[in-house]
């Protein structure tokens, strides 16, 4: 893997306040403030020169967040529906896209001005999503597309989505995929939503009717889908990997110690507090670890995309959160059972908690989707034991079938 370029510090921010002479965001929109942070290079600090990058260390990325900060009281960050675009979207653009697709999406993507979607999963292929059945037909310079997705996360408003189609049934299921980039907006496409156990319908069901692609949307080569995939999955890991909000106390263990502060005296009995002190403390050793741990291989990160080692903080992350908000719950007692925020069915809007408890119980839920989404745990400690362990693979008995051979349901 190739080293980055070096670059003090004081020269990142020094370009920084270069930035900020040029456009101020206490004085522009962040669509405009964001075009011009790309066209610095200072978007994504570890991408190339001349794609929004300057091809140094990600450590960088938090030296222009903070230089910012010191000179600025408006912060235009990344779109919040913008995860998906920002973490997986640009860098597989990057890595496999033509130079056209790279000009054209890159810096929309930054901006915010457009929302991207991932669609890999189908209703009878999740973890095993290279066993998927939408296809794609080449018909002179386009594809025609016909199948479902699911658990596609704001495919509502997405612009546009990374799509995994079968192109050839006729060889194993790994080598017959190929990987568009689809505008969510042409004839044929049909989103509905999915509503969760939140109330929030932030993922939906995506139909493909007769989808015309152009064949330049195609990332990678025909039949090299599944390579483009993987950088999309390592990439997803470690977008959605743990690591909390970066600051010490900040994410959610910060709402867990807020819980705890807020709660009501005498609320348990000392035997209960002794119990309920112990669990907080653990969450908050184990948080900060994997934020240390986040921290430190995001430093040392070579250029590139990551490796598999990202799903130790998936898999972390996950497992925490889920315990966190567990005990966020035995936190409130029997207040903890009612979710006063309010169960109305909601598409796209911010979940509207204001309180600590509100947030915390909406968080509860919320967190039951962390070890499925971006692949389950089960299938992260299946990579770690193959991919950095080094441990026997499980038994793959459909590995060299042809796709159409394969049983299935
Ligand atoms: C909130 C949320 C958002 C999502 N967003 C997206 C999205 O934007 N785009 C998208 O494409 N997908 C998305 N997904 C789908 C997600 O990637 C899948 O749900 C996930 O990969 C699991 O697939 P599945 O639901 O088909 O479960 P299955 O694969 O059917 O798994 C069922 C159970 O079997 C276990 N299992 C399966 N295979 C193995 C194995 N080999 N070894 C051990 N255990 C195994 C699993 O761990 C799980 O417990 C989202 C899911 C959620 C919950």
């Amino acid at each position: 893997m190739a080293e980055h370029k070096q670059m003090s510090e004081e020269e990142v921010r020094k370009r920084t306040r270069a930035l900020l002479e040029e456009v101020h965001p206490e004085r522009t929109e962040s669509i405009p403030f964001r075009l011009a942070q790309f066209r610095h290079g200072l978007a994504w600090v570890h991408f190339p020169e001349g794609y929004g990058g300057l091809g140094i260390s990600p450590k960088f990325n938090a030296t222009v967040q903070d230089e910012i900060a010191k000179h600025s009281s408006v912060i235009h960050g990344d779109n919040p529906a913008g995860l998906i675009g920002i973490g997986m979207g640009a860098p597989v653009v990057l890595t496999h896209g033509s130079e056209d697709l790279k000009q054209k999406l890159l810096p929309r993507i930054f901006s915010g001005e457009d929302i991207w979607c991932q669609m890999f999963s189908e209703p009878s292929a999740g973890s095993d999503v290279a066993g998927l059945a939408t296809r794609a037909v080449r018909d002179g310079d386009e594809w025609v597309v016909n199948g479902q997705k699911v658990w596609t996360t704001v495919a509502h408003i997405s612009q546009w989505g990374m799509l995994l189609a079968r192109t050839n049934p006729d060889v194993p299921k790994h080598d017959g995929l190929s990987y568009f980039v689809l505008d969510m907006k042409s004839p044929g496409v049909d989103v509905r939503p999915l509503y969760q156990i939140t109330g929030e319908a932030e993922f939906n069901e995506v139909f493909f009717n007769d989808v015309r692609i152009p064949h330049g949307n195609l990332l990678g080569k025909e039949g090299q889908g599944w390579r483009v995939a993987i950088t999309t999955l390592m990439n997803e890991r470690v977008a959605i990997g743990g690591g909390g909000s970066g600051k010490k106390a900040g994410g959610g263990i910060g709402q867990l110690l807020k819980l705890w502060k807020e709660r009501p005296a005498a609320a348990h009995s000392a035997a209960q507090e002794a119990l309920m002190r112990d669990r907080v403390s653990q969450l908050y050793i184990e948080s900060e670890l994997l934020r240390l741990t986040v921290q430190r291989a995001r430093g040392g990160q070579k250029a590139g995309n990551p490796g598999p080692e990202g799903s130790v903080s998936k898999l972390a992350g996950a497992e925490i959160n889920k315990r966190m908000w567990e005990t966020g719950i035995d936190l409130m007692g029997s207040r903890g059972l009612s979710f006063e925020a309010g169960y109305e069915l909601r598409q796209g809007g911010g979940a509207g908690l204001g309180s600590t408890e509100g947030f915390a119980k909406y968080s509860f839920l919320r967190s039951r989707a962390n070890s499925i989404e971006g692949g389950t745990s089960e299938i992260m400690k299946n990579i770690l034991g193959e991919r950095v362990l080094g441990l026997p693979g499980e038994p793959r008995v459909d590995k060299e079938v042809p796709w159409k051979d394969v049983p299935r349901s």
